[in-house]
């Protein structure tokens, strides 16, 4: 029958098409196979054994004041699996390590028996985000608040303007760069007391500029929480 032929005819390219993609998807495994971002085991993005060797990586809590009303905590110093394991998070999509950096904050957290009544994470610019497609501090916070039921609010900062890479500046530089970048929503904080969540502590010039907003807009205190410090900063 005519019609039989005409509904046939259009799933040739699409099953020519799929296996098409099948073999290059097979060729470039081939070519270029996934490697663990830590060992360089062939096959998996992050392996089972460095996934045991991060969650078992011990807590190092270290207290940093950047002023009289703002100490950030970290974990652990910016090195070894801790840094591969960020690397691999923000660079290479390995998003699956987020439960692990939010149950890692969770125990730094509960370590330091001190009370909060909401977490937010720094923001990141629009260009950036369009790049990357996620923020990884918000990812983290949003696993650390799950884990010690304490309200998440995204939108407590946001960016009320663009900045160039903090790569590569000083720390002056990094705080002009930094400075009057984000504005708190006020209505959600006034009164609170608050956490920021952010992945790594370098200068401090941004998690700073976070706790002003933050203060500015009305909160009654501020930590910072990182997954680690660079090792200069103590
Ligand atoms: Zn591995």
């Amino acid at each position: 029958m005519p019609d039989m032929i005409i509904e046939e005819a259009p799933q040739r390219p699409v099953g020519l098409f799929l296996i098409i993609r099948q073999i290059s998807q097979w060729g470039l495994d081939l070519l270029f196979p996934p490697r663990c971002g830590n060992c360089g085991r062939v096959d998996v993005g992050w392996c089972d054994d460095c996934t045991t060797l991060l969650a078992e990586c011990p807590l190092v809590s270290k207290l940093k004041s950047l002023s009289e009303t703002f100490s950030v905590i970290s974990s652990g110093v910016h090195e070894g699996i801790l840094r591969e394991a960020l690397h691999n998070l923000k660079y290479l999509r390995q998003t699956q390590l987020v439960s692990l950096f939010g149950a890692r904050l969770a125990s730094l957290w509960v370590e330091q028996n001190r009370s909060a009544d909401f977490i937010t994470c720094v923001p990141m610019g629009m260009n950036r985000l369009k790049e990357r497609g996620y923020n990884q501090a918000d990812l983290i916070a949003q696993s650390f608040a799950y884990r010690v039921h304490i309200p998440y609010i995204p939108h407590a900062l946001t960016r009320v303007k663009e900045t160039i890479s903090q790569v590569g500046l000083s720390a002056q530089e990094r705080q002009n760069n930094m400075r009057g970048v984000f504005k708190a929503q006020s209505e959600e904080i006034r009164g609170k007391i608050g956490i920021i969540v952010d992945d790594v502590l370098t200068t401090g010039a941004t998690l700073s500029e976070c706790a002003n907003a933050l203060y500015d807009g009305g909160a009654k205190r501020v930590y910072g929480l990182t997954i680690t410090r660079a090792s200069d900063v103590f």
